[in-house]
């Protein structure tokens, strides 16, 4: 058995991998640091992410999608994150965090209704979790949905939301996917999800937040839910059911955020490779010299390692099961780091060029360390991982 066994375990995956490259060569690449310049999200190109099929990777083929596994969403995201982590953040949001959400935890009708249009690329999907006054502390949220005949009267806010706002004037996006208390004690809250479209009264962006260290070529926005009128038919699953879809959706979104952080890595990695065998100093070209030779082999075998944790736990992790909590967030928790310091590592390398975006790692630098807050912190996956080993022991023999 060879890595490739895992990164991709069938021809399926290959062509796909191929297929992406080559898109991200041809049309990502270009368009990626005069997007984080003018921290603009690239709509065009998001919906060519449809024609590819990409939006729905992980949808059923019997409702639209490419009825692809964990696999390949890492694959996809892997491969578009080695050119642009900031435009694979927005592609993150709607194809994971909305679209794949839609389609495991909604009902026939729903999906008739909502998914179409967000694979094609015609509609723009986004996920509100994360609140002002509540982020890691999740069950703190304090959106309320209370019922009112055939609809619910929605009221909070919601922060951080990546595609929430579609353009600088504060367009909200087509959908946003979010989750609501619709009851239960203040420390036990009932959770359940909702689905709100852009034009029902009350539902718009509050600020969009600019000036982002990174993921600049993604939109970020605090939404506002006030007195939002919404139909119960665009409730998902039963009243106050939602923690398990929500518990099932984050384990593929820490996966597909590990993935972006290989692809981070090895972009980092193949760019301080080359520098080091071509740039001269004292005679000799950088990789001659032990320093230099530390930052290349530590990033080699970090990557590596990280490369075969994220893909064993996507080879696992079945997108209708429960119980993945675990390795997401241990995959999540090396690699997000990993792509951090392989980053920092190819910055110093390039020495001065590494600073500026010409020579691309200081993007990914930037962007790098998003990884490590978004999706979950990185102490937020201890606890879970401390929790999760004193309950349920080790998974070894
Ligand atoms: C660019 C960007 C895009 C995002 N996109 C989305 C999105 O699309 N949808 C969405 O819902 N959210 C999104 N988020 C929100 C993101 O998931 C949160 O920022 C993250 O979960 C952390 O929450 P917080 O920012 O409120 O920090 P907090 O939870 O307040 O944490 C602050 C610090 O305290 C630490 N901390 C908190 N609790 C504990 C504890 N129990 N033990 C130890 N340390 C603790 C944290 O680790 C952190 O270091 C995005 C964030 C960013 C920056």
């Amino acid at each position: 058995m060879s890595i490739a066994d895992l990164t991709a375990p069938t021809p399926e995956h290959q062509m796909l991998r191929d297929a992406v490259r080559a898109f991200v060569a041809a049309e990502v690449e270009p368009q990626a640091l005069e997007h984080d310049r003018a921290e603009r999200f690239n709509l065009p190109l998001f919906r060519k992410l449809g024609s590819l099929g990409l939006l729905g990777v992980t949808v059923p083929e019997a409702d639209g999608g490419a009825g692809m596994d964990a696999t390949a969403a890492v694959i996809a995201h892997e491969e578009l994150s080695a050119a642009d982590p900031g435009f694979t953040l927005a592609y993150l949001a709607h194809a994971m965090l909305c679209v794949n959400n839609l389609a495991h935890n909604a009902d026939a009708a729903q999906k008739r209704r909502w998914l179409p249009k967000l694979i094609s690329g015609e509609h723009v999907g986004a996920m509100g979790m994360s609140e002002p006054g509540a982020g890691t502390d999740v069950m703190g949220m304090k959106t309320t949905a209370r019922r009112d005949g055939d609809h619910y009267l929605v009221s909070g806010r919601k922060m951080w939301i990546t595609n929430g706002a579609q353009d600088d004037q504060g367009t909200p996006c087509d959908l946003m996917l979010f989750y609501a208390r619709t009851g239960g004690p203040d420390e036990r809250p009932q959770i359940s999800t909702f689905v709100v479209e852009r034009g029902m009264p009350g539902f718009a962006v509050g600020q969009k937040i600019r000036d982002k260290t990174g993921m600049r070529a993604s939109n970020t926005a605090e939404m506002v839910l006030d007195d939002c009128r919404i139909p119960a038919a665009n409730r998902l699953g039963d009243e106050g059911s939602s923690v398990k879809h929500m518990m099932r959706n984050l384990a593929l979104e820490r996966l597909t955020l590990a993935a972006m952080s290989l692809g981070i890595g090895r972009r980092a990695l193949e760019v301080m490779v080359r520098y080091a065998d071509e740039r001269q100093a004292f005679g000799k070209p950088l990789s001659f010299f032990g320093q230099v030779q530390r930052h290349i082999g530590e990033s080699y075998a970090e990557l590596m390692a990280c490369r075969a944790y994220v893909y064993d736990t996507a080879r696992r992790l079945e997108l209708d099961g429960y119980g993945m909590r675990l390795d997401t967030d241990g995959a999540k928790l090396v690699a997000s780091t990993m792509g951090k310091n392989v980053a920092d590592r190819a910055m110093q390398v390039l020495g001065g060029y590494g600073y500026v975006g010409e020579y691309v790692v200081e993007r990914l630098w930037r962007d790098a360390k998003l990884l490590e807050i978004g999706g979950g912190t990185n102490e937020a996956h201890q606890k879970n991982i401390a929790r999760d080993l004193s309950k349920g022991g080790f998974p070894w023999g």
